[in-house]
């Protein structure tokens, strides 16, 4: 391994996601275990300009694997999308002998480590962080799975009370450019629709579905709407279109919100999140910047940042199949 970097910088910016603290566990502890100092950096990048510093070792990372969150805190900085900010960026972590930086978060924060590295040649590597599993470049993004369970068991309890009372009930999910969320926890909670801003069903076709399930003996539905659906304004006029135009439906709306990013991440994302640690310091080490750690075929792989920020997820169709016929 490398021996021009000495010193890692690890920092959590933009949305925070369940599995951001275990990748700085990892981040911190990979560096202990190479011999390369470590500083966590608060607030992401406002707190690189503000050089909000603080030497991490193996120690004082306990007791946050099982943590939502993130200790480092997480924010959205303007000055850093300015060259000036970006200049006073650099010089803070000149001062405090930083070579290189590790950032979890998505994809604008991505795009500010790219610019960054571009404009300074300092090196940086990505580790993707957020719910909506929207980052090209793998399979998986810290929290996704932990959001998915959290769903599927908020899911599960509306299911109770809809059956209870013959209801239908519209769930809003996260997901506003893209359907991860909705159509995998759809898939398991067993909605009966799953509306995603990939994929316009029309509000014929959604009235259509609704009286086949019905007409099939079906006493109460679920339909998992993603925040960024295209079929209507929002989920509460799907809600009043349904009750104008289906009279026999009872229908309740329920917006998940914020609840789907927060507690302790599941073990699929502690695991991801150990393993995405140990391969971006051990890739800085080697000498490679300017890439995303990713998850592909089970295996940790890197892309460009630049590709990871222009490429776009894909919408998985298989799974779209597999929740139209689980919907007969
Ligand atoms: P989320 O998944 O929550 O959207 P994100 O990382 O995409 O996470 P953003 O708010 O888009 O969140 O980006 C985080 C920060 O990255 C911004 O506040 C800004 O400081 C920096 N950033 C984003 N785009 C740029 C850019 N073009 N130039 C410089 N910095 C940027």
């Amino acid at each position: 391994m490398s021996n021009s970097i000495k010193k890692i910088g690890v920092m959590t910016s933009g949305g925070d996601s369940p599995g951001m603290n275990a990748a700085i566990r990892s981040v911190v502890r990979t560096c202990a275990y190479h011999n390369v100092k470590c500083v966590g950096i608060y607030r992401g990048y406002e707190g690189v300009m503000d050089g909000d510093f603080k030497d991490m070792d193996a120690r004082s990372v306990k007791d946050i694997v099982n943590k939502g969150g993130t200790i480092l805190k997480s924010a959205r900085s303007k000055d850093f999308r300015t060259p000036e900010g970006r200049k006073i960026a650099h010089q803070k972590l000149k001062n405090a002998g930083v070579d290189a930086l590790v950032v979890i978060g998505g994809d604008g924060s991505f795009n500010g480590g790219l610019i960054f590295n571009q404009e300074f040649d300092f090196p940086v590597i990505g580790i993707p962080g957020t719910i909506d599993n929207d980052i090209f470049g793998t399979s998986h993004t810290l929290g996704f799975d932990t959001a998915l369970n959290t769903v599927v068991e908020c899911i599960d309890k509306i299911r109770d009370t809809a059956s209870s009372h013959n209801r239908l009930f519209f769930v809003e999910v996260m997901g506003r450019d893209v359907g991860h969320i909705a159509l995998n926890a759809g898939i398991g909670a067993g909605a009966e629709e799953i509306l995603i801003p990939e994929e316009n069903l029309g509000l014929e076709r959604l009235l259509e579905s609704l009286q086949r399930s019905k007409r099939s003996g079906k006493s109460s539905s679920i339909v998992v709407v993603a925040e960024g659906d295209k079929i209507g304004k929002n989920v509460f006029e799907l809600k009043d279109y349904v009750e104008t135009n289906l009279d026999e439906y009872d229908v309740r709306v329920s917006v998940l919100g914020h609840m789907q990013r927060g507690g302790p991440p599941s073990c699929f994302d502690r695991v991801l999140a150990s393993r995405m640690g140990v391969k971006a310091v051990e890739s800085l080490l080697e000498g490679k910047s300017s890439v995303m750690v990713g998850l592909s075929d089970g295996k940790m792989i890197l892309t460009p940042l630049e590709q990871a920020v222009k490429g776009k997820s894909q919408i998985n169709r298989e799974l779209l199949r597999v929740s139209e016929i689980m919907s007969t």
